[in-house]
C-alpha cells in the first residue's frame, strides 16, 4: 500500500542509503545494546539498525498506517509501540543505557529533546541520542554565549548532555523534500552535571531571561528575585549585560540560588 506522507506528523522519510548507513553507524552499536527508534516511519533507518542485531529494539510510531506496514515488514523482530512519543511514559520500557535514534518530526523535535532531558528515572536511561533536527534548531542547541542562536535550548541541552554535530543533511536525502537543511546531532549524558531540585526551574529561569533577550539582565533578575541585589553580588554580575552575554554556567548558578530562595 502506498502511504501519502502527512505533513501534520512531520513525515519526511529518509531515502538516501548512504546517509542512512552513516546515521546507523554513528550509533556504534555493540553486542547487547538495546535500541529505541522514535518515529521509524517507513522503516528505512530501522532496517539498517536491525542489521546490527541489537538485543532489544523498540520503535515508537504514532501513525497507525505506518505501524501496520512496519509490523508486516519486521514481524516479531522488534517491539512496536503505537503511541505518541510526547505522551508515552518511557519508564514502561524498563530499560537502561538505551541508544536512541530518531529522524524526528520537526514540529515537535525540541519538545522531544526537552522531555528526554527532563526524564530521570531509575527504570529508564540512555547512553546515547542520535537525533535529526532541522538545521536551524540544531544551531540553537549547539550555540555558545554571545552568539545570535544562543538561548533556552542551548542552555538546557548542555546542562546534562555533551553534544556534537555529526553532519548536515540536504533536503534531497528525504521524501518528500523538506524546505530546510537538516543536521544530525549526537548527545551523551554528562557524568557530572549540576543537580537541581526540579529541572523545570531551569526552564522557567531561561524563559524569563530570553523572553526579553534584548533587555539588560537587571529586568529578568527583578522578576525572578525579591531582592536581586544578593544574587548580583554573589555571582558578581554586570547588570548591564544582556542574557546572551551570560555563560551557561551562570544560568545554572542562578538556578541554584533561585531554588534555595524559593523555599
Ligand atoms: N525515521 C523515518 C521517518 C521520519 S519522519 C525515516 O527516517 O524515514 C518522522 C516520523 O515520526 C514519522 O514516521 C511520523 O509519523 C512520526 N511521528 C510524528 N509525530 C510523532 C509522535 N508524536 N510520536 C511518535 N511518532 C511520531
Amino acid at each position: 500500500m502506498k502511504i501519502i506522507p502527512k505533513k501534520s506528523l512531520g513525515q519526511n522519510f529518509l531515502i538516501d542509503k548512504n546517509i542512512i548507513e552513516k546515521i546507523c553507524n554513528s550509533g556504534n552499536l555493540k553486542k547487547n545494546d538495546n535500541v529505541l527508534e522514535i518515529g521509524p516511519g517507513t522503516g528505512n533507518l530501522t532496517e539498517s539498525i536491525l542489521q546490527k542485531k541489537p538485543k532489544k529494539f523498540y520503535i515508537i510510531e504514532k501513525d497507525e498506517r505506518l505501524v501496520k506496514n512496519l509490523s508486516e515488514r519486521f514481524k516479531n523482530k522488534l517491539i512496536i509501540i503505537n503511541e505518541d512519543i510526547l505522551n508515552y511514559d518511557l519508564k514502561l520500557l524498563s530499560d537502561r543505557d538505551l541508544i536512541i535514534f530518531g529522524n524526528l518530526p520537526y514540529n515537535i523535535s525540541s519538545q522531544i529533546l526537552i522531555n528526554l532531558i527532563n526524564y530521570s528515572s531509575s527504570k529508564f536511561s540512555y547512553k546515547k541520542l542520535i537525533l535529526m533536527f532541522q538545521k536551524e534548531v540544531a544551531d540553537r542547541i549547539l550555540a555558545e554565549d554571545n552568539s545570535k542562536n544562543y538561548g533556552r535550548l542551548s542552555i538546557f541541552s548542555s546542562w546534562k548532555l555533551n553534544i556534537k554535530k555529526i553532519m548536515d543533511i540536504s533536503p534531497s536525502s528525504f521524501f518528500p523534500k523538506p524546505k530546510v537543511m537538516s543536521s544530525l546531532l549526537i548527545f551523551e549524558p554528562k557524568i557530572n552535571y549540576i543537580k537541581f531540585k526540579n529541572s523545570k526551574n531551569l526552564e522557567h529561569i531561561t524563559n524569563v531571561f530570553f523572553n526579553q533577550r534584548r533587555k539588560m539582565i537587571k529586568k529578568p533578575l527583578n522578576i525572578l528575585f525579591k531582592s536581586s541585589k544578593e544574587v548580583i553580588d554573589e555571582l558578581n554580575l554586570n547588570i548591564n549585560l544582556r542574557p546572551q552575554n551570560l555563560k551557561k554556567e551562570t544560568f545554572y548558578k542562578i538556578c541554584l540560588i533561585y531554588e534555595k530562595l524559593i523555599n
